[in-house]
């Protein structure tokens, strides 16, 4: 399990990250300022940090450099609120490896954090684990396997996106069970705000065109004024 420390003040904002990743598996440890997360990542091995640049105590960027001192090689990816080009080169020069802009999409962090992670030769999801067996959800001839990412029906791989992903990594893990829209969109897109569930119309439909080609059974069922549902035919 990946190992990830975040350094940031915002309650609003470590408990929106702190509970997708993980939900997505990663092991996330919180720094309130940035004093506490410099002592954390000089005592502890983290895989990766994640630090906002407005922080008490010390900032974001004086946390960094002081991290680089010592460790070159765990990835910093910045959160910054401030997002001019300028903010931006100040960061990467002060040793970070990426940023990302306040406010952001949750997808887009994890994509950024798989990224890094795999430049470092890190991503523990991408090795071989002994616990894979557990990690593989099938229905019918379709395989999804958590550990490596990849799905495939018949024997062919499928190529979907993290948002489709997420949504047919759900549906197995709820095999047979009807779902509603809002319980889809909580889940997969880790929204408690109040956005349009077509969004989950939309991407089911998307799903359905990669999963249920070439005339091969039906697995995504909507249960009209309910929901969906993931079952066989
Ligand atoms: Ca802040």
């Amino acid at each position: 399990m990946n190992r990830i420390l975040l350094v940031e003040d915002e309650a609003h904002v470590v408990s929106f990250i702190t509970k997708g990743l993980s939900e997505d598996g990663y092991e996330v440890s919180v720094a309130l300022d940035g004093k506490t997360g410099l002592s954390m990542a000089d005592q502890n091995g983290f895989d990766l940090i994640i630090l906002d640049i407005m922080l008490p105590e010390m900032n974001g960027l004086e946390v960094c450099k002081a991290i680089r001192k010592k460790n070159t090689k765990v990835p910093i990816l910045f959160l910054t609120a401030l997002g001019t080009s300028e903010n931006v080169v100040i960061g990467l020069e002060a040793g970070a490896d990426d940023y990302l802009v306040k406010p952001f999409k949750f997808i887009e962090l994890v994509a950024r954090i798989k990224t890094l992670l795999r430049r470092t030769g890190n991503n523990d999801q991408e090795h071989l684990h002994p616990e894979e067996q557990e990690a593989i959800y099938t229905i019918d001839d379709l395989i999804l396997n958590d550990y490596t990412k990849k799905v495939t029906r018949d024997g062919i791989d499928i190529q979907l996106t993290s948002t489709e992903y997420r949504l047919l990594l759900y549906f197995l893990q709820n095999k047979n069970k009807v779902l509603s829209r809002m319980e889809i969109l909580e889940k997969v897109w880790h929204v408690d705000f109040n956005m349009s569930t077509n969004v989950v119309d939309v991407y089911v439909n998307y799903l359905r065109k990669k999963i249920e080609g070439y005339n091969q059974g039906k697995l995504i069922h909507t249960v009209i004024g309910m929901g969906y549902v993931l079952k066989s035919e």
